[in-house]
């Protein structure tokens, strides 16, 4: 990795969309090939290769990664554990696979995901707990600095070294086989899109790529959002996605994403929606700013497939409409913000427009 990651920040936006609950593959059938050796770092245990990009475009380096798959499930199993609901070797395919694990891997793999569910679960994507593992094993390490972080880093990979024999028996070989396949579908369609997409979305949002290519983990779940991202300075950041999201929606939330990387505090969408609501003099609305994202990028994709000769795609902020308060901002935003997207309007202009008709809508649905 680049000297790129000194200082670590969150992306304002948070957990994204909308993805579907990430389905299980059938169980893998994995013989048991490691013992038990407490922690020791996974990497000198032979079970991470190194870490190395499965698929590099200009934008994106794709990783199938054995240990942020496993700290994923980790995580997942976790929440589970907590709400009491059905978890990854309690319940479905891989059940009988993991009944058959020596008792050392089985209480390897439980008291694992005790300390997660304690622990790293109930946290959020952007508190430290589950930052500093996800950064460490990003191979973005250096932005691990202090005493405390690190070894509370080291205690957490104890623990996934504890877990790694149930999962490298009863659940890796699936989940490898999906990541590998989501990447190589969402390959074809990169090859056939991303210049275009990716030239679009650099003039709409008024600022340039930096940090490329941005680094991509695949994983099962990232959380009932399904995907991530995290803004990294001076430049670059690091996204979780998980393999669920299928066909052209993989296309558009690996850029979905990525914008976040342009849509930061201080770029341009983001101070002309600010100078648009303070001319207006009106507060501005939280997340106005990331329903701009979804549409804007969601937008530039489905146009872009439309002019490929593929009309059929229909972007995540749609179904995003049908179903939550978002809602408000819908008429506001497709009245004023597609004469941006075909240049019709200067960023000023659209955001002009575009906060003056929320501010209607607001005070229309007050009424
Ligand atoms: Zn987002």
């Amino acid at each position: 990795m680049k000297e790129r990651a000194r200082r670590p920040a969150i992306a304002r936006t948070a957990q994204d969309p909308d993805a579907p609950p990430a389905e299980r593959p059938g169980k893998g059938g994995l013989a048991l090939a490691l013992g038990v050796l407490l922690a020791v770092p996974a990497a000198s245990l032979g079970l991470a290769a190194e870490r190395a990009a499965l698929v590099t475009t200009p934008h994106f380096a794709f990783y199938d990664d054995f240990a942020t798959n496993l700290n994923d499930a980790l995580i997942a199993a976790g929440v589970e554990r907590n709400f009491d609901r059905p978890e990854l070797f309690h319940s479905g395919a891989e059940e009988s696979c993991f009944g058959e694990l020596p008792p050392s891997a089985r209480a390897g793999w439980n008291r694992a995901v005790d300390y997660y569910a304690e622990i790293i679960s109930p946290a959020g994507f952007d508190d430290r707990q589950q930052l500093l593992p996800r950064l460490q094993l990003a191979g973005l390490g250096e932005s691990v600095q202090d005493d405390g972080a690190r070894r509370f880093v080291e205690i957490a990979r104890g623990f996934r070294a504890a877990a790694a024999p149930a999962y490298e028996a009863c659940r890796w070989r699936a989940q490898d086989e999906e990541n590998r396949l989501w990447i190589e579908a969402l390959q074809s369609q990169l090859a056939a899109h991303e210049e275009t997409i990716a030239r679009r979305l650099e003039e709409l949002y008024g600022t340039p790529w930096d940090g490329l290519p941005i680094p991509v983990d695949v994983v099962e779940t990232v959380s009932w959002r399904g995907a991530n991202s995290v803004i990294l300075y001076p430049a670059g950041g690091h996204i979780l996605i998980s393999s669920s999201y299928e066909g052209q929606a993989a296309l558009e939330i690996v850029f979905h994403e990525a914008s976040h990387l342009l849509m930061d505090r201080g770029d341009p969408v983001q101070r002309a929606l600010a100078e648009a609501a303070s001319a207006l003099g009106m507060p501005r609305p939280d997340d106005l700013w990331h329903v701009v994202l979804f549409y804007t990028t969601g937008e530039t994709v489905r146009r872009v497939l439309e002019e490929a000769g593929d009309p059929e795609y229909t972007p995540m902020i749609y179904s995003i409409f049908e179903r939550s308060s978002w809602v408000r901002y819908r008429d506001a935003l497709e009245g004023t913000w597609p004469a941006y997207l075909k240049g019709e309007r200067t960023l000023p202009e659209a955001a002009a427009e575009l906060m003056a008709a929320v501010g209607e809508g607001a005070g229309h649905e007050e009424r």
